[in-house]
């Protein structure tokens, strides 16, 4: 089992929850990063003791400065973090980045041939096909952290390829709606997710459905699936985290507790298990499990990640580039929930495709689409 962790993003979400699990299960914490939060940073450096860290530039003197009376050494820069990723001892390399910057340390830590639990999804949409090939060529591991890709990697223990992938979607916060009734919603109406506690960034994913296109890239990735084999199907309750169909027509599924403790613990402990911090199922108070189709005209950013897969290239990394321009512009209350999806539609229609030869490629693509967003507002 891991003994020892480097955690790549520790102050988000899954950072801090994967701390959570760290602690509980005794594992050391040998490097920690983040980009912006350097006050919790610093409070987890002196909690967990790293031998190293690592911060954004802008805040690396406020970092370096608090933490002087410790011998935390105090890293920054892209070339330094991908350092934190490759040239550790750790036994896993835990990658809970946002966003595309997560995507250089992935590819340093497969390199370094380092056993990598990735939460970073947007890594695998942009770049998937890079670094998928570079896990085979190095003979790592990708263990996935997101919920529905951890439910599906639990599955295929000990099984032979599937028939099908089958994705479940809780729908998000306007489940149900309209695009006309949504043009208005605030910021603080689409943070209300009615299941899952996690960043904003993915919470406004959730409610677009670019979360479940995301996924489903993911997946057709990290499972090599082609497109026509994976289902996405609504399921409210998110207690089923997805699925997974032999050729019998046998289904298997994970289950379990909305707490995203249990994914981020199984990448740490897999192949074993520990008991978890996680509330156990109570399937008596359950009562009832729903099932339904994904609305695709009122939320069309599932459908576009669908053609964007299929249409390959760079367009996964456009349309993940827009994204996470166009949601960090609502975020910041500059553009109305329903321009998410126009920005993002827009800018696959009027980027043109080409093949990704490296990792500069997608790069580029991922600038031209932030770029073509912005010249939008
Ligand atoms: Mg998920």
């Amino acid at each position: 089992m891991t003994k020892s962790i480097v955690l790549l993003g520790s102050t988000g979400s899954i950072g801090t929850q994967a701390l959570e699990v760290a602690k509980h299960l005794g594992i050391e914490i040998k490097a920690l990063s983040a980009f912006g939060n350097h006050k919790l940073l610093e409070k987890q450096c002196r909690e967990f003791r790293p031998e190293k860290c690592w911060i954004s530039e802008e805040h690396y003197q406020n970092l370096k400065t608090a933490l002087a009376d410790t011998n935390i050494k105090v890293l920054t820069g892209n070339e330094q973090l991908c350092a934190l990723a490759s040239e550790t001892d750790a036994t896993l390399v835990f990658n809970s980045l946002l966003g595309i910057s997560g995507l250089s340390p992935t590819l340093a830590a497969i390199e370094a041939k380092k056993k990598l639990a990735l939460a970073n999804k947007e890594t695998l949409v942009a770049g998937g096909s890079l670094v998928m090939k570079a896990a085979f060529e190095n003979k790592v591991d990708i263990i996935p952290v997101d919920s529905e890709h951890s439910a599906i990697f639990q599955c295929l223990q000990g099984q032979q390829k599937p028939e099908k992938l089958i994705l479940t979607a809780s729908g998000g916060t306007f489940y149900g709606r309209n695009r006309a009734s949504l043009e208005n919603v605030t910021v603080e109406e689409t943070l209300k997710h009615p299941n899952w506690n996690m960043g904003a960034k993915i919470t406004v994913d959730s409610a677009t459905l670019m979360n479940k296109g995301l996924e489903f890239i993911e997946a057709a990735h990290l499972f090599s699936m082609d497109a026509d084999k994976i289902d996405v199907v609504i399921h409210r309750e998110s207690i089923i985290h997805s699925m997974v169909e032999f050729t019998d027509g046998s289904i298997i599924a994970q289950l379990g507790s909305h707490d995203m403790r249990i994914p981020i613990q199984y990448a740490i402990t897999y192949p074993q298990r520990r008991s978890s911090l996680a509330k156990k199922l109570d399937f008596t108070a359950i009562g009832v499990l729903n099932f339904a189709k994904p609305d695709y005209e009122n939320f069309p950013l599932l459908k576009l990640a669908m053609v964007t897969f299929n249409n390959g290239g760079i367009m996964p990394a456009v349309m993940n580039g827009a994204n996470e321009a166009a949601v960090a512009l609502f975020l910041n209350k500059k553009i109305s929930f329903n321009n998410i999806s126009d920005l993002v539609i827009s800018a696959t229609e009027n980027i043109r495709n080409k093949a990704i030869n490296s990792v500069d490629d997608i790069f580029e693509a991922d600038l031209q689409a932030r770029q073509y967003v912005y010249s939008k507002i």
